[in-house]
């Protein structure tokens, strides 16, 4: 018998390495599962996912050959199963107030962006929940943005793992002391509605939030919502954060077109449920964003009735000037005007700060956010016809 030499034509293509399952994002059960999946016996699970925790999360190494308590063979058993890489950063834009927006690019060539916001004592960091937004507020530049999928957790959690990268929040390695923390608070306030995204946002939350995660407190967290009011009551039980509603009108009429989810669960209703919120207290009132539009609902009137509305709620209301975008159809109230009106409301006695705009150099400030995935994928299309 001959040996048969292969025909190099017609030999299979090798495929293409499997995509690596990211690590970031699994809650202990779900890497516990991951682990045993590839061989890990089960009696060394919970001690692996420990070390893997502690490792990716409070270390923040990227790369499995750093583990070094782990043994060697274990390493390359996990980096050829796994990855615990970050989605890479686009662009990194620093604006003349300090502010740090991540354009990070996703696995497809999606886009989403985060933007730190350094302050006295501490600093923010905004997260995005989505790619885009499904909803509309006629005021916010996200949601003119067409393409929109939901982040997985891994994604979410990057978010906050790439600004520790780029801040140099980590220990040095090989010290036993945390690092300096330069993100003390975080808010779900980049692009999406984080309650249309539910489960992927609590569980990187809670791998945020954990004490053997990336530890901050859940009430340094604050999520915003335009109003999914199913959701808000789940929200509270299973994440635990504080909450923000983009309130922004007193009137149904304005607040249908502003905030159009409110023409599914109207004014009274969120406010009932927010009445209901089980986590309403006075050490964690409840913030209602309130965008200042020339004319639209920034009148006298209309911070009366704001305060009537939300009696008995503990609250704060953060006014927020209008940040303008191309095209958008609004202006900014005058300071005057949002200075008569936070008087009004802080009459009434409501803590009423202004958001002083940060960013807007580079088009980070709030509502400005939207990548720009969806002329990709429009000039991706015109190349595919041509
Ligand atoms: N989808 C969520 C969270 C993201 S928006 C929500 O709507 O709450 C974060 C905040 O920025 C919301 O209060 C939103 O209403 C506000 N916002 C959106 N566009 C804005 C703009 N152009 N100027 C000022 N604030 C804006
Ligand atoms: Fe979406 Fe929030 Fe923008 Fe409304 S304000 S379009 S809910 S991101």
């Amino acid at each position: 018998m001959t040996a048969l030499t292969p025909d190099p034509s017609v030999l299979p293509r090798v495929a293409p390495p499997a995509a690596r399952q990211s690590l970031l994002g699994l809650g202990r059960e779900a890497l516990r599962e991951a682990l045993i999946a590839i061989g890990t016996p089960e009696r060394q699970a919970n001690m692996r996912v420990a070390q893997l925790w502690s490792w990716i999360y409070q270390k923040g190494v990227q790369d499995f050959g750093a583990m070094t308590n782990l043994a060697k063979g274990f390493r390359e058993e996990l980096a050829a199963h796994f990855t615990v890489e970050r989605p890479e950063v686009a662009a990194l834009q620093v604006s003349q107030d300090g502010t740090r927006k991540y354009l990070l690019r996703l696995v497809e060539g999606h886009e989403v962006e985060a933007v730190y916001i350094p302050d006295e004592n501490r600093g923010t960091l905004c997260i995005s929940s989505q790619i885009g937004c499904t909803l509309n507020c006629t005021f916010c530049h996200t949601g003119t943005q067409k393409l929109v999928r939901n982040l997985t957790a891994a994604e979410i959690v990057a978010q906050v793992m790439v600004a520790r990268d780029d801040l140099e929040e980590w220990p040095e390695p090989g010290s036993p002391h945390e690092g300096r923390r330069r993100i003390t608070n975080l808010v779900l306030m980049g692009m999406g509605e984080p309650l249309y995204n539910f489960e992927n946002v609590r569980d990187a939350m809670n791998i945020v939030m954990d004490n053997e995660g990336i530890s901050i407190s859940r009430r340094r967290i604050t999520l915003s919502t335009s109003g999914v009011v199913p959701e808000i009551v789940r929200a509270g039980e299973e994440i635990g954060c504080l909450l923000a509603i983009s309130f922004h009108a007193t009137l149904d009429e304005t607040r249908d077109t502003l905030v159009p989810i409110n023409k599914k669960w109207n004014i009274k209703t969120l406010l009932d449920t927010l009445r209901a919120y089980p986590r309403l207290s006075n050490a964690e009132r409840i913030t209602f964003e309130y965008v200042m539009l020339k004319g639209v609902n920034d009148s006298d009137a209309d911070a009366r009735r704001l305060v009537r509305l939300i009696a008995g709620i503990p609250a704060k209301i953060n006014l927020i000037p209008f940040n303008p975008w191309p095209g958008s159809p609004y202006e900014r109230s005058s300071w005057q005007r949002i200075e008569a009106f936070a008087e009004i409301v802080n009459n009434a006695g409501y803590a009423s700060p202004v958001r002083t705009p940060r960013g807007e150099d580079i088009m980070a400030a709030c509502g400005q956010l939207k990548s720009a995935s969806q002329k990709l994928r429009k000039s991706a299309l015109k190349r595919g016809q041509a």
